[in-house]
């Protein structure tokens, strides 16, 4: 392995036989690089024995892995300042715990109803299909999981999933997520989509994946074909740095995108890797120009262990101020904090909104300048029941849809006598 690896990394132009190994997803999968005498040798870097210590100590619990490809596109020369690097290899500072630090942040493991889904939101579902990952992201919000045992769960285990969605009728949108479901076979991941795509509520499935970032090569021919295969599916990708985009990278995106699948990404920010607006701005333009929108950029998670990566929330709200009106409105993503204790994404940003009076509002643009939209005057306000002539007409509405409104939009309801929200506990 590691001479193919060199080969790919020292000579111009490696051979074809070296260059059809590297190519090959399933070659990538069984070289995996989870030691650090490896990342030594194929860098042509040598650490301290203290350092070699440390990250022992890391690595013994939170384990690495790293494909040939993506080790391949860090700066041996440069390594220690390399956002590749600090992405995939381990840090002693993984090992410290802060005060806030927490197990599972988005307690995911608390609103789940039956083992692998995570339902906490009215009409769509987080379904963990894998706890398999080609590289493992040091920065992971699901870290407490990284490197479990006997990970692809069994088509048994599955169908326990696939049961509380038949069973309930809101979801009308599953988010298949991981570890990363592109590490599924073929026909695993043919035979999922196909019962999801069976159950008549389900409208969307979307797939969250780094496969494109880590492992380009695992979207081939067949894999497209089975997603094309399915319907609606989309895809969230994960890229944080403008250097992931790479050839390799391209041709998968290129791929997807011609089998006519939405493409998204959501990144998160990271402290030393893409907490600048240079950066951000140069990776969001070149995921639209490879047809892929930019989706969310999250503040990092609370996660045990991760407190080096995170930034201050202004840096976030500092790169939104740089992108919202500096470039395309569809090159800016949605800045979001996904709160602690399952309260889920909430978006935060600059202030646009200045002030208001009953007729007008006061709104400043990305330039500063200050500006008066005034409203109608004679703008009649029609109390909703949710059951008005117009609305049922236009909608087609079955009687019986959008019964309950929750949380804020409850307060603002016609139909919903409720005036407060009580914090419980
Ligand atoms: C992120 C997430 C979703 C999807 O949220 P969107 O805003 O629709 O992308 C759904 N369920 C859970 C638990 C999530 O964390």
């Amino acid at each position: 392995m590691i001479e193919v690896t060199k080969q790919k990394l020292d000579q111009e132009t490696p051979t074809d036989e070296a260059l059809k190994k590297w190519n090959d997803w399933k070659w990538q999968e069984q070289n995996l690089i989870k030691d650090v005498k490896t990342v030594e040798k194929i860098l042509n870097i040598k650490f301290t024995e203290e350092e070699r210590k440390d990250i022992q100590e890391t690595i013994d619990i939170f384990p690495m892995s790293i494909t040939p490809y993506y080790l391949s596109l860090i700066d041996s020369k440069d390594y220690k300042n390399d956002p590749i690097f600090k992405q995939a290899f381990p840090d002693k500072r993984e090992l410290h715990i802060a005060k806030y630090d927490m197990l599972d942040p988005l307690a995911e493991d608390k609103d789940s109803p039956v083992s692998g889904i995570t339902h906490r939101y009215p009409d769509r579902v987080l379904f963990h299909i894998s706890n398999v990952c080609a590289m493992y992201c040091r920065h992971c919000t699901r870290k407490r999981k990284v490197g479990d045992k006997d990970c692809i769960p069994s088509r048994e285990q599955m169908e326990q999933g696939l049961d509380y969605i038949r069973n309930t009728p809101v979801i009308r949108d599953v988010l298949l997520s991981g570890g990363d479901p592109f590490m599924l076979s073929d026909e695993l991941l043919d035979w999922i989509l196909g019962e999801l795509n069976k159950i008549e509520h389900v409208e969307v499935i979307r797939i969250g994946t780094r496969i494109p970032v880590v492992l380009p090569f695992r979207v081939t021919d067949n894999l497209v074909n089975i997603l094309k295969k399915h319907g609606t599916v989309w895809i969230n990708t994960h890229f944080n740095h403008p250097k992931e985009i790479t050839n390799s990278a391209k041709e998968a995106l290129r791929k997807l995108a011609f089998a006519g699948i939405p493409l998204g990404n959501q990144s998160v920010l990271l402290a030393d890797i893409n907490d600048c607006p240079r950066i951000m701005k140069r990776l969001v333009h070149k995921l639209v120009e490879n047809r892929v929108r930019p989706y969310y950029l999250y503040q990092c998670d609370l996660s045990e262990g991760l407190e080096h990566f995170r930034t201050s929330v202004g840096k976030g709200i500092e790169i939104m101020e740089s992108l919202r009106g500096h470039t395309s409105g569809f090159a800016v993503p949605t800045y979001v904090i996904d709160a602690p204790g399952g309260a889920g994404k909430i978006p935060v940003m600059p202030n646009y909104l200045m002030s208001w009076s009953t007729n007008k509002v006061i709104l400043r643009n990305y330039e500063g300048m200050i500006s008066t939209y005034q409203e109608p005057s004679d703008y009649r306000h029609d109390v909703c029941d949710l059951n008005c002539e117009t609305c049922n007409l236009q909608l087609k509405c079955q009687e019986g849809e959008e019964k309950e409104a929750i949380g804020i939009a409850k307060l603002i309801a016609d139909y919903n006598e409720v005036i407060t929200l009580t914090p419980s506990e």
